[in-house]
């Protein structure tokens, strides 16, 4: 077996184990990053969603930015985004949004990563960890090479199914099955006329919406669409399946039934929306994305309370503004829940360290909140954000010298250090 060691090892490399790695080997640890694909960006790319949401309050505050907005200047130089926007809903609310074109966030990632000296491993599996005590000490990987087993100090997980804690046996929170959210498969067509597909008035868009879907063409009633930037393509976000993204036979059923229902779609949208009479279905994304499995029993869990007060926390590291955003379990429904025009909220490092464990922490959709809570906190700015506390967190633990639990580090020098590295850490600043 291939042993080997660091002082922050990272398991998942989504927008959130991505970002942290690169905020652990940025703040001079010794950082592996392990993830399952041979590319990073989790939902993001493997899910194809097209668009980061949720930077700014109704009223326009931005509240995310730091390592979340590197990434879109990144993406802005190569011709992968076109920077911040606004865009209606298919429930009617005016959100902001950064659509960006899933291979090129890839390449962004794989050089952000690579400038801050993460040691990357790709297709890895976790397989397996062992604790003693109260720590983490070692985790395991199946891949090409045999079993790797890496030590550490400090260890993430970034693996939205919290693959790690479950290896572990960590406390964890989890909806009844019937109650997860929903899984999407995206799926991309072109060429559109956006100038016509744009400019499709609100009751229309609703009015085709709602045909295609009691036809049984679309699995819920929206047509929402990502552009990638630059070119004439779109991924649509309208399939919906029911599905246990922690359960392997569930998630092989859902992968089929999303590719039946986005071919479905897209044959409705070709045929009967205007702008895409001339366009070919041209990619699945490469897996079904899931909303929810499940989420960390933390030193605290997120309530709706604490969002819609605003509570303060001496801990917080992260601010957010997305709104409550559910989509119902075996059924069409989405609900939207804002908090007021202005609002903003706080992620305190509380809510990301596991209960019951000194060095162990989670990031992304992976964050200790109930459900409610949940659906607000997943979006991809928020996770990037989270991301690049936690990171910065376990390298200040692993570098302490002594091995202090994450939860004893000096929390204002960790609110200092990402307020200087341009994290957005005060809901009023
Ligand atoms: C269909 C859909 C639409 C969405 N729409 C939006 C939107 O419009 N805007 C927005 O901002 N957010 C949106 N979200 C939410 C957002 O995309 C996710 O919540 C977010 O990307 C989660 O990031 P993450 O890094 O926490 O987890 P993930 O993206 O799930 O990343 C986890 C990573 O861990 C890896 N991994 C998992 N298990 C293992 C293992 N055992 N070993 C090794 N590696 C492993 C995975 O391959 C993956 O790369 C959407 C989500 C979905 C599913």
């Amino acid at each position: 077996m291939i042993s080997l060691e660091a002082d922050v090892l990272i398991v998942g490399g989504g927008m959130a184990g991505t970002c942290a790695a690169i905020a652990a080997a940025r703040s001079g640890s010794q950082t592996i990053l392990v993830e399952r694909n041979g590319f990073l960006g989790g939902a993001a790319t493997a899910a194809a969603v097209g668009q980061f949401v949720g930077w700014e309050t109704e009223a326009g505050r931005r509240v995310i930015a730091g390592l979340a907005e590197e990434v879109v200047a990144r993406l802005i130089d190569n011709d992968g985004a076109h920077g911040h926007s606004r865009f209606v809903m298919s429930t009617g609310h005016v959100m902001d949004r950064v659509q960006y074109n899933p291979e090129i966030l890839k390449c962004v990632l794989d050089s952000l990563v690579a400038e801050a000296g993460v040691d990357l491993l790709f297709h890895a599996w976790q397989a397996g960890a062992e604790t003693h005590g109260a720590r983490v000490y070692g985790a395991r990987f199946l891949t090409k090479s045999g079993e790797i087993s890496i030590r550490a100090r400090q260890f993430i997980d970034a693996t939205g199914d919290l693959d790690l804690l479950q290896a572990v046996s960590a406390p964890m929170l989890r909806a009844d099955r019937d109650r997860l959210q929903p899984g999407t498969l995206m799926f991309a067509i072109g060429p559109i006329d956006f100038d016509r597909f744009d400019a499709i008035e609100l009751e229309e868009k609703g009015a085709l919406a709602r045909r295609g879907f009691e036809e049984g063409a679309l699995a819920r009633p929206a047509l929402h669409c990502s552009r990638v930037p630059g070119s004439d393509h779109g991924w649509f976000n309208v399939t919906r399946v029911t599905v246990d993204g922690s359960d392997a036979r569930s998630l092989s059923q859902a992968e089929i039934e999303g590719r039946r229902q986005a071919l479905a779609a897209a044959r409705y949208i070709i045929d009967k929306v205007p702008g895409c009479e001339n366009a070919r279905l041209s990619a699945f994304a490469p897996q079904l994305g899931i909303r929810e499995t499940r989420r960390a029993l933390a030193d605290h869990t997120i309530t709706v309370e604490d969002l819609a007060s605003a509570r303060r926390f001496d801990d917080t590291i992260a601010c957010g503004a997305y709104p409550i955003d559910l989509h119902k379990a075996n059924s069409g429904a989405l609900t939207i829940e804002g908090f007021g025009a202005d609002h903003a909220y706080c992620v305190p490092l509380r809510a990301l360290i596991v209960r019951d464990f000194d060095n162990l922490q989670v990031a992304g959709r992976g964050i200790s909140a109930t459900q409610e809570a949940h659906g607000a906190l997943r979006v991809m700015p928020l996770a990037m954000a989270m991301g690049q506390a936690v990171g910065t967190a376990a390298a200040m633990a692993a570098g302490a010298g002594n091995d202090p639990a994450v939860r004893d580090i000096d929390i204002s020098a960790l609110r200092d250090r990402l307020s200087r590295a341009g994290a957005i850490i005060d809901p009023d600043a």
